[in-house]
């Protein structure tokens, strides 16, 4: 496994395994691995090679938001993507990234305009500049998301159809703490007190997946029993609970075929989401 810091080095590194017909699977991530991201790592294992990027994206972070505080550790994630079977990792600065003079976006409407895209304004607009930008630095066969992020799997796939980017989007499982908390870089910053009670994100979705399994279709009924179950913790505070079309991204009163259940709860000061994908029976 190589790690390189610059485009030119990936792109001469691609080049020559396109060279040699081998197909590539791409896994964008900010660090600080954990089994989420190394289930990404491990479904591109069906390209011929992997390529891993590192990079804690400036522009995906609001100024109130965690960008200085955010867990880095590159050689610990070095480890976890050699075990994970990649084949190289692009760790660039963001002066790689970004230059002197940087001037180009990309953004996306109705699709960022509810859920965290709501809370947090520029973050798609960050989120789709620089997948396009590694998009375009790795030109991968077939790229990897995770559900947990549920509402950037939706923008991304709709951003590369509308771009026209000759690339497969997969959407992988959520994985998971034994006690259901979803694994995540941030849970880093919970204090013991704040890891148990972050457990209300999880029983929330399970509520929400046992309503739904129950023939419940109406969204606020879903939403009045989430939200009952994270009130009933004193350290929690809800930024939204919602159902909305797995399309649209925006909020539906009644759940016909498919939905997504998402919800976005801080913890004390960290800012914790998890969801449901209900695709149908
Ligand atoms: P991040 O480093 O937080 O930007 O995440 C990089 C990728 O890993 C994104 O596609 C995330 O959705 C995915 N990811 C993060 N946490 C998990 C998890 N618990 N399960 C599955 N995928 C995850």
């Amino acid at each position: 496994m190589v790690v390189v810091k610059t485009i030119k080095e990936v792109r001469e590194t691609v080049k020559q395994w396109k060279k040699e017909g081998l197909s590539v699977g791409f896994v964008p991530t900010m660090g600080y691995l954990h089994e989420g991201h190394q289930s990404l790592i491990r479904a591109a294992g069906e390209n011929d090679k992997v390529v891993v990027s590192i990079f804690l994206n400036p522009m995906q972070f609001g100024p109130t938001e965690d960008l200085a505080s955010y867990p880095r550790d590159l050689e610990r994630d070095k480890e976890k993507c050699l075990e994970s079977g990649a084949d190289l990792i692009f760790a660039p600065d963001a002066s790689e990234m970004y230059g002197d003079n940087f001037q180009s976006f990309v953004d996306m409407n109705l699709l960022t305009q509810e859920l965290c895209g709501l809370t947090r304004p520029c973050h798609f607009r960050g989120v789709c500049t620089v997948v396009t930008k590694l998009f375009n630095i790795v030109k991968p066969d077939r790229a990897y998301f995770g559900k947990k992020d549920a509402q950037q799997l939706a923008v991304i796939k709709r951003m590369v159809a509308d771009l026209n980017m000759d690339i497969e989007i997969i959407g992988c499982p959520i994985i998971r703490e034994k006690d259901g908390l979803a694994k995540s870089s941030r849970n880093t910053y919970l204090s013991a007190e704040e890891r148990q009670a972050a457990l209300v994100l999880s029983k929330a979705v399970k509520k929400a997946e046992e309503l739904i399994a129950a023939g419940v279709r109406d969204s606020a009924e879903i939403i009045s029993q989430m939200s009952a179950v994270v009130d009933a913790e004193p350290l929690a505070k809800t930024d939204y609970i919602k159902v909305v079309s797995l399309d649209t991204m925006q909020q539906i009163s009644k759940i016909e075929d498919s939905a997504l259940v998402a919800l976005a709860v801080y913890i004390g000061k960290t800012r914790l989401i998890d969801n449901y994908f209900y695709e149908g029976e």
